[in-house]
């Protein structure tokens, strides 16, 4: 089998990947028992693994989540309830309310609990450690390939990009934000839209007035769809 990964861009991890806050999550903000939370468990834990065999920068170092004054504190007090069943190491994700001034002096607010198991990750390092093992394996990246039209044919597909026709048995839309639009592209109509919504990042030279990682506490609710709302 030979596998073929189109990207419309130039090179690899310019979405999402390469443009994120960085963060190894550990599922802290799903209910226990729930799929997604195992499934970030797995996945933090399969991460750290990938990245000391393939040598991709990345800590351990915990990270505080903050509830900014005292209306936020029964919700780190629910967190720090909930805990985690999935890690057997211990009672929960969340240890004890602490000063969390001793650790990252420059955040504020009135309390924070401390999640050890999370931490940073180069992304863009993993996409391109991704890219290299993939090629090393026989595999093919076409980059400035932007698929355009997906016509289904006896055999399998076939895609028409900025680069040319490609024939395929078989396709995995791993599109980001744009796996609606593809989704769409294979004659499919899902019922699901993406919706851009506004976010900030703060730049890297931020890393000095803190180094670890921090997060305020998301006011989230989980409506009968089982998608979290933050805001
Ligand atoms: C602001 C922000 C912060 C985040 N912070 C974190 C974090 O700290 N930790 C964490 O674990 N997760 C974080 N996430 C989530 C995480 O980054 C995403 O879940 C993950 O990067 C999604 O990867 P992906 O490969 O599905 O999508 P992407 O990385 O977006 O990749 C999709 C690729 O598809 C390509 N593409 C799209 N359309 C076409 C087309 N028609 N033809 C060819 N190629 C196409 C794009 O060019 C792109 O390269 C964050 C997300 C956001 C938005």
């Amino acid at each position: 089998m030979s596998v073929v990964v189109l990207e419309k861009e130039p090179d690899v991890g310019r979405h999402q990947s390469g443009h994120n806050s960085g963060v190894l999550h550990a599922g802290l903000y799903y209910r226990p028992g729930i799929n997604e939370g195992q499934l970030a468990v797995d996945g933090i834990r399969q991460m750290v693994r990938f990245c000391r065999a393939q040598g991709v920068p990345h800590e351990l170092c915990g990270k505080l989540v903050i509830a900014a004054d005292a209306s936020e504190l029964p919700g780190l007090r629910d967190l720090m309830d909930r805990g985690s069943p999935e890690w057997p190491a211990g009672p929960g994700l969340a240890s004890d309310p602490m000063s969390f001034e001793r650790v990252e002096p420059h955040a504020a607010g009135a309390a924070a609990v401390r999640v050890p198991e999370e931490g940073i990750v180069s992304y863009p390092q993993v996409c391109s450690t991704l890219a290299t093992l993939i090629r090393s394996l026989g595999g093919e990246i076409l980059t400035s390939a932007r698929v355009v039209e997906m016509k289904r044919e006896e055999s399998g597909w076939r895609l028409v990009t900025e680069r040319g026709e490609i024939a395929a048995g078989f396709l995995v839309n791993c599109a980001g934000l744009h796996a609606d639009r593809i989704a769409r592209l294979a004659g499919e109509r899902p019922s699901v839209q993406v919706v851009a919504v506004p976010w900030r990042i703060l730049p890297a030279s931020s890393r000095t007035t803190a180094p670890g990682a921090t997060s305020h506490l998301p006011r989230c609710r989980m409506p009968p769809s089982r998608s979290w709302v933050c805001t």
